[in-house]
């Protein structure tokens, strides 16, 4: 029972095993590698399609830092590739139609597996092609900046709207740290801010067993949180980039991950600090602006959260504020990190933020603090308030 919790993260892989919460688990992902040098077993990985075509996606950016170790590997080791780069100059890669439609494009029929080199928008535009190819996808991650490397969904964006339809879970996943460690500081800071989430995301699950009856797994929780509280006690380091640091970063990234792939529900990962994160992004696709860092949204929605736990202490089951910790705590360890702490910091106006805390439970059917908050009619007073401290 609960096995996985005694396992070194790389032997996760097809782990099965009965659940102290009545269920049985099963990690449906065949390779895990993260580790210094890491990136030298894609060739281990990609073996057994080595009769078919490897399609190799990367960007300008992520073939510097691994897209060319990665192609020089497996042509030295007489593997049939073909390679799909994205030049986008100074613009971002958006995960739209065009970048979709440029995937399959280049996806010849004997094409046997896809390799994906980069973060965020190479791999969920990789996931999303290969899932309804049926094919299956390695990602070699470029930066600890997102908790998607180990999920089923893959946000895409289509007629400019942001959605995440299912798709499907990696083959395997590659971390190596002499890679991740040149990621830019900004997206370390987002895959911090996606982290510190977590907290409030664990809350919100406390509160939705208790206050809604919501299945939970106690294993799953103490996983995210083991790999939380390692990350945390390393706060500082993510500010100096230190190796050992960003390693617990994209470790409890990927543990994250795993504990959603256990329950196969996102629960683990996101509560309604998610929500307002995505309340402010479809604000700024729908007036055709770039957001924020999803991870850097996450990590200030994460310190208003928090101060709804606050304000809520008197009525909040028992047990479930001391999940919580203050939000000037919260506050702290992002500053700890380098992390932007304030919506003000990040260019959230007024009214979009008074509006988010309105309107931001509708975002998705989830019990959370704000629905909470809602049922027991103090929504409104809460949300003047804090618009109020933070914005005067
Ligand atoms: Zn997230
Ligand atoms: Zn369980």
């Amino acid at each position: 029972m609960n096995e996985i919790l005694n396992m070194d993260i790389n032997n996760m892989p097809q782990a099965k095993f009965k659940c102290s919460c009545g269920r049985e688990h099963f990690f449906d992902i065949k390779e895990l590698s993260i580790r210094k040098g890491a990136v030298n077993d894609i060739v281990k990985m990609a073996n057994p399609f080595k009769k078919g075509k490897i399609l190799v996606v990367y960007d300008n950016n992520t073939y510097k830092v691994a897209g060319k170790k990665v192609i020089g590997l497996l042509k030295a080791n007489n593997f049939n590739t073909k390679e799909v780069l994205f030049d986008c100059g100074d613009d971002i890669l958006i995960p739209d139609e065009r970048t979709l439609g440029r995937i399959v494009q280049e996806l010849d029929l004997d094409v046997e597996l896809m390799i994906a080199v980069g973060s965020g928008v190479i791999n969920d535009s990789v996931k999303f092609v290969t899932s309804r190819a049926k094919l299956p996808y390695i990602i070699v991650a470029t930066a600890p900046s997102m908790d998607g490397y180990v999920a089923d969904g893959a946000p895409i964006i289509s007629k400019g709207y942001k959605y995440s339809p299912q798709a499907h879970l990696a083959y395997g996943v590659i971390g190596d740290i002499d890679i991740l460690k040149t990621a830019p500081q900004d997206l370390i800071q987002a895959g911090f801010g996606d982290v510190v989430g977590k907290i409030t995301a664990i809350a919100d699950w406390d509160l939705a067993v208790k206050a809604n009856d919501d299945y939970r797994c106690n294993t799953c929780v103490t996983l995210v949180k083991r790999a939380l509280d390692n990350c945390f006690s390393m706060a500082s380091g993510i500010k100096t980039r230190d190796p050992e640091a960003l390693m617990a970063l994209f470790e409890a990234l990927i543990m994250t991950g795993v504990a959603m792939a256990l329950v196969n529900i996102s629960r683990p990962a996101s509560g309604a600090e998610h929500m307002l994160s995505h309340y402010w992004e479809m604000d700024y696709i729908a007036k055709g602006c770039n957001p924020n860092h999803h991870g850097i949204q996450v990590g200030v929605a994460t310190v208003i959260i928090a101060r709804f736990f606050e304000e809520l202490a008197d009525i909040l089951p028992e047990g479930t504020k001391e999940l919580c910790p203050s939000h000037t705590q919260i506050a702290a360890l992002l500053k700890t990190a380098g992390a932007p702490s304030s919506p003000v910091e990040i260019g959230i106006s007024r009214e979009l933020f008074y509006e988010s805390l309105l309107n931001g439970h509708t975002v998705r059917p989830r019990y959370s603090v704000l629905q909470f908050a809602k049922e027991k009619g103090r929504l409104k007073k809460i949300a003047d308030k804090i618009t109020i401290e933070i914005y005067g």
